[in-house]
């Protein structure tokens, strides 16, 4: 299935639906939540090297703000949707509320193929799209990220731009830009390593030892490389991984480090030595106690999930799991640490450095991981506990704990009526 399927938004939407209802929160709140306060759609020329105009279709979508400002990646992908973008900015708001960040959720999107462009026509394009969107967002208004296919050197060009056209550096406009930029120690293996956080407390819970555990990882980028290493950092095996172009299984165990220089070399972690062939398919349903979909969404689905062996599903990817997969894996006993919780990691950092980008106090990365993993833990037991005591699934309490937040904070806003008349 491609990730794009319109059925993204059913599924976020089914997933807040659930939750209200376990809550018994008014109506007015899943009505609100179920459609984001603002969608931005721009489309804007890009100078391409042979001189050539294209013109580019962008969106930026602000779906909940009651926490605080809008807080968002930026994808840069062939299959971008208005649809998945709305879909994704509604998982913001619930990964910002479930870890306990003063943010809303956005997200944005460009239509193209960050891998067919060259640098230059890159830099244009995401300068570009930063002028589209310049009147959405701010420092406090909403502060973009980086998402699939974009990185830190965009980040930076996009703060430059938005700097360029407020006449002042905005530095606290975008987080994910590189150190010297007023990035944050920590940023770039933040969403990794709070992914790593969640699945060491659930294997702790299940009396799971790291020390020897399988893992199977889908998606070998910044999220996918890094989980590996700090996972084999652990004892743990990685024994298959798969990117977009190949994989590798080897049961005996691969070594992420020589396999993340050997991607780094070919472009794909397939034809690794002293590996098999394996595709995304197998990957998911191998045999293996920790399975962690870094990719896309919409990659367990009804079909796979009956075949899934993992104990463990950890989420670092936003939305792998479909709403039918998601019943059959509750019914086997498998263990989904949701995405929302999964993931976190990523903007948790993202927020620490605005809050340093803000105060102008940069931390030592000792500082950093120390504050994230505090906060990756007390979500994670946070969700667990509310998990054991409601007897639902991680996602639905990671949505409960989310949603009550929300709730209180609309409100205490007045967003849901006068209470005492
Ligand atoms: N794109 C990442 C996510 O989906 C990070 C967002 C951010 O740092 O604002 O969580």
């Amino acid at each position: 299935m491609s990730h794009s399927e319109p059925n993204c938004l059913d599924m976020a939407r089914g997933q807040l639906l659930k939750a209200a209802e376990k809550l018994a929160l008014p109506q007015e709140v899943c009505e609100i939540l179920s459609q984001p306060m603002r969608v931005v759609r721009v489309s804007f020329p890009v100078e391409m090297d042979d001189g050539r105009i294209r013109v580019f279709i962008g969106y930026r979508s602000q779906h909940n703000n009651a926490l605080g400002p809008f807080k968002g990646g930026i994808r840069f992908h062939p299959q971008v949707t208005m649809e998945e973008v709305i879909a994704l900015s509604m998982w913001m708001t619930f990964k910002c509320a479930v870890v306990g960040l003063p943010y809303g959720g956005g997200k944005g999107g460009v239509v193209c193929d960050p891998r067919e462009l060259s640098p230059g026509e890159l830099e244009r394009l995401s300068r570009g799209y930063i002028r589209a969107i310049a009147p959405f967002i701010g420092p406090h208004k909403d502060i973009p990220a980086p998402d699939v296919y974009t990185n830190p050197q965009i980040m930076a060009w996009m703060m430059d731009e938005f700097s360029r056209l407020k006449g002042y550096n905005a530095f606290g406009v975008i987080t994910g830009k590189p150190l010297s930029l007023g990035g944050s120690l920590g940023r770039k293996e933040a969403t990794a390593r709070g992914c790593f956080i969640t699945i060491r407390e659930m294997a702790k819970a299940l009396g799971l030892p790291l020390k020897g555990a399988r893992v199977a990882i889908q998606g070998f980028g910044n999220a996918g490389s890094i989980v590996a290493k700090l996972l084999a950092g652990e004892g743990a095996s990685v024994i298959a991984v798969v990117d977009s172009k190949g994989g590798a299984y080897n049961p005996e165990g691969l070594d992420p480090w020589k396999l993340a220089e050997y991607k780094a070399s070919t472009g794909t972690v397939g034809g690794f030595p002293h590996s098999k062939a394996i595709d995304s398919q197998q990957l998911l349903t191998l045999d293996c106690d920790i399975l962690i979909p870094a990719a896309l969404e919409n990659q367990i689905t009804g079909v796979i999930a009956p075949e899934v062996k993992a104990r463990i599903i950890a989420e670092a990817a936003n939305g792998p799991t479909t709403l039918e997969a998601d019943r059959v894996l509750q019914q086997k006993g498998v263990k989904v640490i949701p995405d929302i919780l999964a993931n976190a990691g990523g903007v948790t950092v993202s927020y620490f450095e605005w809050v340093q980008n803000n105060t102008g106090h940069y931390w030592p990365e000792e500082e950093v991981n120390c504050r994230l993993e505090q906060v990756m833990v007390r979500a994670f037991r946070e969700t667990y506990e509310m998990h054991l005591e409601q007897g639902v699934d991680m996602r639905m309490a990671a949505y409960m704990v989310a949603l009550r937040r929300l709730y209180e904070a609309m409100r205490l806003r007045g967003w849901l009526g006068t209470e005492e008349r």
